[in-house]
């Protein structure tokens, strides 16, 4: 899924687990919540690399559950760490139920220990290739779906809370 789907899990994450309401503590959530298309990223930078396949390293159960783990150190002990690692493993479940048309289809969910690829497509897949298409009205559709599914409940649930907390000094402080 784009960033809007992921960013939509991290903050719902975040609404409902982290202590302390901070700029600082939104930012983690939804950068952990994202953090696994990392490889999409240095493809970007660096080119076509056997390391960036699409989706292969970085969607694992176990790179998943380490990189929020460290992430979650930044946190008070307890809920807060909890929350923000199922947050990191909210990005796995996302990308599964999308539709992969780039092969390899699927993501390896326990690599390194097997190699066996899931999907279960059925959300609507953002096409990120060729640049072309990238801004097409399908990808615009798809941005939109995912804005409605993932980020609207949760601003609507929580638009009072998050505009106290966003009003607040303890927001903004370091
Ligand atoms: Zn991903």
């Amino acid at each position: 899924m784009s960033p809007i789907a992921h960013s939509g899990l991290g903050l719902l994450g975040w609404e409902l687990v982290a202590a302390r309401k901070t700029w600082r503590t939104l930012a983690l959530f939804v950068f952990a919540a994202n953090f696994a298309d990392v490889d999409f990223l240095f493809y970007f930078v660096f080119g076509p690399r056997p390391l960036f396949i699409h989706q292969y390293y970085t969607h694992n159960l176990l790179f998943a559950l380490g990189t929020a783990g460290l992430f979650a150190l930044a946190l008070p002990k307890g809920r807060d760490r909890g929350g923000l690692i199922l947050v990191g493993l909210s990005h796995l479940a996302a990308d599964l139920i999308v539709i992969d048309p780039v092969h390899p289809i699927g993501i390896r969910l326990f690599f390194p220990f097997s190699n066996r690829l899931f999907n279960f497509g059925l959300f609507p897949y953002l096409q990120r290739w060729p640049a072309g298409v990238v801004f097409s009205a399908k990808n615009l559709a798809v941005l939109m779906l995912e804005a409605v599914v993932f980020v609207l409940p949760v601003a609507v649930l929580f638009r009072k809370k998050f505009g106290t907390y966003v009003r607040s000094r303890e927001f903004w402080s370091s």
